[in-house]
Formats: structure tokens, C-alpha cells, sequence
């Protein structure tokens, strides 16, 4: 048991080099500047000890996708300086515990749920960071606002308290190819833009990339690459 538990400890912290080193190496290989990308390690459905084991090594923020789930680790956690996403898709119940223990929300689709967030937020907490997720491959994917209703979304979501609208974060249709994963990032990238340029905001923040696509999505400007399994290991 002992040398199985030491083993597994090795694994994550080793694996986050790896990942690290990926990260590094795509930065350099489409001239984005070093450590313009920011990591963001997905635990859903892994334990707290194995969250510890990355947080040892030096890994500081976590994304989670089902809130009961992520409170046990919060709490199980505390004596940790982390810091906690949600990533998963928000039912409107769900809104005041997301707005009471996370400093980011990237998965905000709907203005009603941005609306809830906003009251629930409490004054003596930083705004909540928050990205709209947005649909880009069309019907492949359920969840997301589509492009066509994304600058209407950003331009009420932006008028709201306690929230700081940071940018856009999508989970494309899954696929090989490289050259269809880096043209859905792409699509991102200048819907962001489009919202700085034309609404006269100012998004710095892609939240794009995971383990099996993050290459094409930093080639696309990506800065948070959400990773799980390939820190992780697969999920049951
Ligand atoms: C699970 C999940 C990830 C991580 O996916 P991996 O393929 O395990 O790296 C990233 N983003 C979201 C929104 C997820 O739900």
C-alpha cells in the first residue's frame, strides 16, 4: 500500500513536469511569450489527497465540474492556498455555492445564471472571474452560447456587480485533426476579439485547450489550458 500511495505521488508530480514542458514547448514553437499560458489542473472525480500531491508540486489552481464534489475538497482542503474554477455546466440552484467558493466560473452560458452569480457574489470576496462558454462547432456540442447570441450575452453580463467578465472558454468537438481543432480555436480567438474591438471591452482571457487538443489551442492564443487526465490520469 505504502509503495503503491508513493508511486502514485511520483506519477502526478511527474506528469505535471511533462505537462509543464508541453506548455513550454508549444509557447516557443507559435511564438506566444514564455509563460503566457497559465495551467489549470482539472480534479473532477479525483481524490483530495492526489489534489495534494499536485499541490506539492507547486500546482496552484484546480477546476471542478460538480459542485457537492468540489465543496468536500474545498473544505477538505482549506489549509491550502489554492485557488478553485468551476468548469462543469451551472443549474441555476447551483449558483450561490459556485458564487460563494470559487474565484473563477468559466462555464456561464445564460444571462439568468450570470444574473444569480452577481447577487450571490459576497461583498467581503474579489469579483468573480468569470468566462462566457461559447458553442463553437455548431450542433456537435449542447452546451454554449452560440456565436451568433455571444456579443449580446457579453454586452448585459458586463453591466453586472461583483463579476469581472475576463473572456470566453469553449469545448470543441472532439476530433484528431489538427488543422479542425486549431480552426475551432481560431473561431474563439477572434470572437474575442470582435467583443474587444466592436463593444469596446477588454477580454484577455481564452480559456481553451485540454489534454488531447492544448498544442492547437495555444497555437490559437490560449491562456489557460485546462488539463485532466493527462495530469490526473483517466477518470473512472
Ligand atoms: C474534464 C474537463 C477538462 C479536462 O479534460 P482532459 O481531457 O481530461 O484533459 C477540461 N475542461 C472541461 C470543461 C472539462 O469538463
Amino acid at each position: 500500500m505504502t509503495i503503491m500511495s508513493d508511486s502514485t505521488q511520483i506519477d502526478i508530480a511527474q506528469r505535471l513536469t511533462l505537462v509543464r514542458e508541453r506548455i513550454n514547448a508549444a509557447e516557443n514553437n507559435h511564438q506566444r511569450t514564455p509563460g503566457a499560458v497559465d495551467l489549470l489542473a482539472v480534479s473532477k472525480t479525483h481524490s483530495s489527497a492526489a489534489i495534494r500531491r499536485a499541490a506539492a508540486a507547486e500546482q496552484k489552481c484546480f477546476g471542478e465540474s460538480y459542485l457537492q464534489e468540489a465543496q468536500d475538497k474545498i473544505n477538505a482542503l482549506q489549509d491550502l492556498d489554492l485557488e478553485w474554477h468551476f468548469i462543469g455546466p451551472i443549474q441555476t440552484n447551483k449558483a450561490k455555492g459556485i458564487a460563494l467558493d470559487f474565484a473563477w466560473v468559466h462555464s456561464v452560458d445564460r444571462l439568468k445564471i450570470a444574473q444569480k452569480l452577481s447577487e450571490q457574489r459576497p461583498e467581503h470576496l474579489a469579483p468573480l472571474q468569470m468566462c462566457l462558454q461559447v458553442n463553437v462547432s455548431g450542433e456537435d456540442s449542447k452546451s454554449g452560447v452560440t456565436l451568433a447570441e455571444l456579443a449580446e450575452l457579453a454586452q448585459a453580463v458586463v453591466q453586472l456587480p461583483r463579476l469581472n467578465l475576463r473572456g470566453l472558454m469553449t469545448i470543441p468537438a472532439r476530433t484528431d485533426d489538427l488543422s479542425v481543432q486549431r480552426h475551432a480555436f481560431a473561431s474563439l480567438r477572434l470572437a474575442l476579439e470582435a467583443l474587444n474591438a466592436k463593444h469596446d471591452l477588454q477580454l484577455d482571457t481564452l480559456s481553451m485547450g485540454m489534454s488531447s487538443d492544448m498544442e492547437a489551442a495555444i497555437a490559437e492564443g490560449a491562456t489557460i489550458v485546462r488539463i485532466g487526465t493527462d495530469i490526473f490520469g483517466p477518470r473512472k
